[in-house]
């Protein structure tokens, strides 16, 4: 079965099955087979003479049982907390297999790292002399690179660009001065093996992309030519790819990228580096869908306004930056066959209480009736994640599926958290009598 007829084959399942929990009728679903295919689809695409690591960004997927399907396809995994590093232990992720980014390490995660023996990439100097006191002139079992931020300029979306002239991210390289402080340090520590950028994000063209890593493969180039040997072993190129989130295609898709790569930057796949990716989204997002049942319908002001269980809560960012994440939803009757007729302009709300909680605006589809349900595409990626506790909405359970003898089969990916759970996050476990 072709991706879209498997996840059409899934809703009508789901549906019939009344996965749809009749007191909070909302579901995530994360199709397996296309998770599958996108990863070989970047394995066969990122193919070198060197050990080619995709080291899966825990952020964009966060659930266990995900992050260990990858573990056994042979991803690696970037975390950036102790709780993503928990996760991804837990899902069965070695120490090898990790990549510890966080932004802001204490201390304390610095020696975790260290001690269990993950490959990290420093954000800034001070976290370099933490590594120096922590080793007192030892040599780290794992990988330890530096994040370089090239200081290009920002894609369409400036929120999410990761490589402005005054990004929060890792050191800077056209700063005065900069460029020299970052070649000593690498010419002190015969240890930093590693070197790390991670200049996509939605919204960036691959050409700019690929502008990032060409600018850290020079710099690599003039540290080792002081140093006067090979000391960087692995280039950790990030993630950053974008998702078309217009339709089912898959572009840029990874053999895009590849080639964006191969153009600016051939003697990335010469098989002097090892190579580390830190796909997230352009891995994930294509294999997730939310179904939402339809609980009212009303026309205010002459304005269609169908009122389903998919807002804030599950949708932060579509929902508080519409323009800039907008996504596909498509109208199902309640057996989950799609609706195509008396197509109007509609908006789609949520279930939170505030106003702009609204998860398509002024959209044309087909009219929305009582009962029905909408199907909320591309969400594979960052939502199932990027949970937002508002109005003490529990997290929606998360079910995965995969084609099996012309049906589809189902697991459980997360289970929808209780109220005595919601209540509980909400201070309600602590004894408070003073
Ligand atoms: C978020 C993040 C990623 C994943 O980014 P995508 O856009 O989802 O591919 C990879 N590396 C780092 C350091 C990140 O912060």
């Amino acid at each position: 079965m072709h991706h879209a007829q498997r996840r059409a084959t899934a809703m009508s399942d789901a549906l019939a099955r009344e996965m749809l929990p009749a007191d909070y009728p909302i579901i995530g679903m994360v199709d397996l087979d296309t998770l599958d295919e996108l990863f070989r689809a970047a394995e066969a695409a990122f193919d070198s003479p060197s050990p080619v690591t995709h080291a899966v960004a825990a952020k964009a997927v966060t659930l266990v049982p995900m992050m260990r399907h990858l573990a056994e396809l042979g991803a690696g995994c970037e975390v950036a907390s102790p709780g993503e590093l928990r996760m991804a232990q837990l899902a069965g992720f070695t120490p090898d297999r990790i990549v510890f980014d966080s932004p802001a390490k204490t201390r304390h995660d610095i020696d975790t790292a260290l001690d269990l023996g993950v490959a990290m990439n420093l954000d800034n100097f001070t976290e370099l002399s933490r590594i120096d006191e922590h080793l007192a002139g030892a040599t780290p079992k794992g990988r330890i690179g530096v994040r370089i931020n090239p200081q290009l300029g920002a894609g369409k979306i400036e929120e999410m660009s990761t490589a402005t002239p005054t990004s929060k991210f890792g050191i800077p390289l056209r700063d005065e001065g900069s460029r020299q402080a970052i070649i000593d340090a690498y010419a002190a520590r015969p240890w930093l093996n590693q070197i790390h950028v991670h200049s996509g994000s939605q919204g960036m063209a691959l050409s700019s992309m690929a502008a990032g890593v060409r600018a850290v493969v020079d710099l690599v180039a003039d540290i080792h030519a002081t140093i006067g040997h090979q000391q960087i072993t692995h280039i950790d190129i990030g993630g950053g790819l974008p998702v078309n989130f217009d339709s089912d295609a898959h572009t840029p898709s990874f053999a895009d990228y590849r080639a964006a790569l191969e153009a600016e930057v051939p003697e990335l796949f010469d098989g002097t580096y090892g190579i580390i990716t830190e796909f997230g989204r352009s891995l994930l997002a294509k294999s997730g869908t939310m179904l939402t049942r339809v609980e009212a319908t009303k026309v205010v002001g002459g304005r269609p306004i169908a009122v389903c269980h998919a807002g804030a809560q599950v949708a932060a960012r579509t929902i508080f930056m519409p323009k800039a994440w907008p996504l596909r939803v498509s109208v199902l009757d309640p057996a989950g066959e799609e609706r195509e007729d008396d197509v109007c302009v509609q908006d789609v709300a949520g279930p939170c209480c505030f106003s702009g909680d609204i998860i398509a605006h002024q959209r044309s589809l087909p009219l929305i009736r009582e009962g029905d349900v909408i199907a909320i595409h591309d969400v594979g990626a960052y939502y199932f994640s990027n949970s937002f506790s508002y109005n003490a909405l529990p997290r929606p359970a998360v079910y995965g599926y995969r084609e099996k003898d012309g049906a589809v089969a189902w697991v459980t990916l997360r289970r929808q958290q209780t109220i005595d759970e919601v209540v509980a996050e909400a201070g309600g476990d602590v004894d408070s009598s003073w």
